[in-house]
């Protein structure tokens, strides 16, 4: 099955998205995670993709296509896209190469997403996910798995953040009313608890 994730910044679209992978080996295929690892191993895209990143604009649609089409190559037994398509452009572009069965639109308040997304951390090292309000590491700053450095992402700061859900609703909400059309898309509220998001798009894809 092909699935995508859609949603405001820091509704969960990782987080559900890498659950579903452990549990029916569908390959997780998210964007920013590959623009973030061009970035760290210097790549020229990376490098080109960085200042765009950093402000929370969209990189352009040519660098993401690159790195798509190679994901999408090594694919073969389903995929979940998290972040990609972001505009109609994007969605073009999959559709020539790809098949979508459903669409996955987790809801979420701006207040809560703000909230979320300025509190989420990292480990700089094994890049485990930490969150200040509910998921914090035993000690400050320290991985609980690894012992690394815990860092806050470039774009996690304000401003940035609101600058991509402006972003989202400017260019993605074209996308998911596309999907709606064609009767493909799935609300899911995700201002629950994990499991029970799990739970919900589960049943909903009567999996
Ligand atoms: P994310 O990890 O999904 O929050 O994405 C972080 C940043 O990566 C975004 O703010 C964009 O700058 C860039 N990015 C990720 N996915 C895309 C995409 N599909 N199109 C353009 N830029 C993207």
């Amino acid at each position: 099955m092909n699935i995508l994730l859609i949603g405001i910044q820091g509704c969960g679209k990782g987080t559900q998205a890498k659950l579903l992978e452990e549990k029916y080996g569908w390959k997780h295929i998210t964007t920013g995670n590959l623009l973030r690892e061009n970035i760290e191993n210097k790549t020229e895209l990376g490098m080109k993709a960085k200042k765009f990143m950093e402000a929370g604009e969209l990189v352009p649609d040519k660098y993401v296509f690159q790195i798509v089409e190679d994901a999408l190559l090594s694919a073969n037994k389903g995929i979940i896209l998290d972040g990609f398509p972001r505009n109609m452009e994007q969605l073009k572009f999959l559709e020539k190469n790809f098949m979508i069965d459903n669409v996955i639109l987790l809801d979420l308040s701006d207040e809560k997403a703000i909230e979320r997304v300025s509190s989420r951390r990292n480990c700089e090292v094994c890049k485990k996910d930490y969150n200040l309000l509910y998921n914090k590491p035993e000690i400050d700053s320290v991985c609980d798995d690894c012992g690394g450095k815990i860092v806050q992402r470039a774009d996690d700061h304000e401003e940035a953040i609101k600058k991509r859900i402006e972003k989202f609703y400017q260019d993605t909400s074209e996308v998911i009313k596309y999907f709606s059309d064609q009767g493909k898309l799935i609300r899911v509220n995700a201002d629950l608890e994990i499991e029970t998001i799990q739970e919900n798009i589960i049943k909903k894809l009567e999996l």
